[in-house]
């Protein structure tokens, strides 16, 4: 029998309900998602209405603290149809030549911007300068200096930065981060990540350096390098890399097909990670502690998220990510909930620094300090 399931029935949960259990009961965060709720609603517009932007609109139909209101879009046809779904009124909508516009529109709190890397930071400052709470996705920008400025933007226009971490609100991923803190583990050894898939289509954004910023670590690398971070508890102070390219023509100059990089942190443990485009099957976490352990796989897609540590199979909730991610963002804006892991601007930079380091070190070959 699945324990996992015998410990959800036990709880009343059964079936579709699953995906909108919300990890908050169990990590005791915020307070238990309320149907009833009739606080502040954050009205959201999106930014970038492709294949990730439509995951998120669906997931945000579950939400009851956030709500799709507005859409900006370089394609007219997918705002007609957007409008049709999710019942978005004309005057919600916008291009990216006009979206500045969004300060004079007080029904909009925040914008979602989910478009290629490349564009993130211009876009950003953008709406900060629009006086509006921003969400960006990952990588928040393709590079420290970039990630800095933005922070600096929304810091002067006095919004709120936040970004897309969904992996930071899942339930097995902080109960992992609740057995730590709590020393089940003892001290911590040793961590591994291992994120890749074999990308498709060489014509797509992520293949072109100019709205990538990178390849596979921009994209993939990024969950093994925060999540070195939250598994550990700890940020690397060091890191050695090294890439390995097997096809030239897809994988152009700049755009990284598979690095393999190595973590020093404070305490003296060690990351080992490896970030790919030409892998399949690679999705896993292992974190090893002198009493204990825990391993994930899949341990970043979309779930359900599987683990176990050396106590016994990891069975929190299955949740939507992207549906607690936006309750636990509109209870952060509006409610100043501190989430567990944090979510802001500086959680992200300090990723894009590492990103940095970990470039110089595979284009040097050396042992590269990164300072945080
Ligand atoms: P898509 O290519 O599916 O969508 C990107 C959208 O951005 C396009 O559909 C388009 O929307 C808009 N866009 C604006 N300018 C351009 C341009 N020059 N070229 C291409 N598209 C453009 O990408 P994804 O949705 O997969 O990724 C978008 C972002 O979300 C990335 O930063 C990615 O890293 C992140 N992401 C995060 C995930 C997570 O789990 N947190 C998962 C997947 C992606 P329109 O036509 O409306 O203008």
């Amino acid at each position: 029998m699945n324990t996992r399931r015998n410990f959800l029935k036990t709880l009343g949960i059964s079936g579709l309900a699953l995906n909108l259990v919300p990890y908050t009961a169990w990590a005791n965060s915020v307070a238990p998602y309320n149907k009833d709720y009739d606080g502040r609603v954050l009205r959201v517009a999106i930014m970038g209405l492709g294949s990730y932007g439509t995951r998120v609109a669906e997931a945000m139909k579950g939400c009851v603290k956030a709500k799709l209101v507005g859409v900006i879009s370089g394609t007219p046809s997918k705002i007609a149809d957007w409008q049709a779904r999710y019942n978005i009124p004309e005057k919600n909508c916008y291009n990216y030549e006009n979206f500045d516009d969004i300060k004079n529109n007080p029904d909009i709190d925040a914008v979602y911007v989910i478009t290629p890397n490349g564009l993130h930071h211009d876009q950003v400052i953008r709406v900060a300068n629009a006086g509006k709470h921003v969400i960006c996705e990952k990588p928040m920008a393709v590079n420290a200096k970039e990630g800095k400025e933005m922070i600096e933007a929304c810091k002067a226009a006095n919004v709120q930065l936040l970004v897309g971490y969904r992996m930071h609100f899942e339930p097995q991923t902080l109960e992992v981060i609740r057995m730590r803190n709590a020393g089940d583990f003892g001290k911590i050894t040793f961590f591994q990540g291992l994120c890749g898939f074999k990308i498709g289509d060489p014509a797509q954004w992520r293949l072109n350096k100019q709205l990538s910023g990178g390849g596979s670590m921009m994209d993939i690398g990024i969950y093994a390098i925060n999540g070195s971070r939250y598994m550990t508890g700890e940020d690397p102070i060091w890191v050695t890399a090294q890439e390995t390219k097997t096809d030239h023509i897809k994988f152009k100059e700049g755009i990284d097909e598979t690095i393999q990089f190595q973590f020093g942190f404070p305490s003296g443990a060690v990351a080992s990670c490896l970030s790919s485009y030409n892998m399949n099957n690679l999705d896993k976490f292992f974190l090893d502690g002198e009493k204990g352990y825990a391993e994930m796989q899949p341990s970043t897609n979309y779930g359900p998220i599987k683990g176990h540590t050396n106590k016994g199979e990891l069975m929190q909730p299955i949740t939507n990510h992207q549906t607690v991610q936006m309750e636990n963002m509109a209870a952060i804006i509006f409610e100043g909930m501190q989430p567990i892991v944090p979510i802001d601007g500086y959680e992200a930079l300090k990723d894009l620094k590492i990103i940095d380091a970990i470039y110089t070190a595979v284009n040097t070959g050396k042992k590269t300090e990164i300072h945080i």
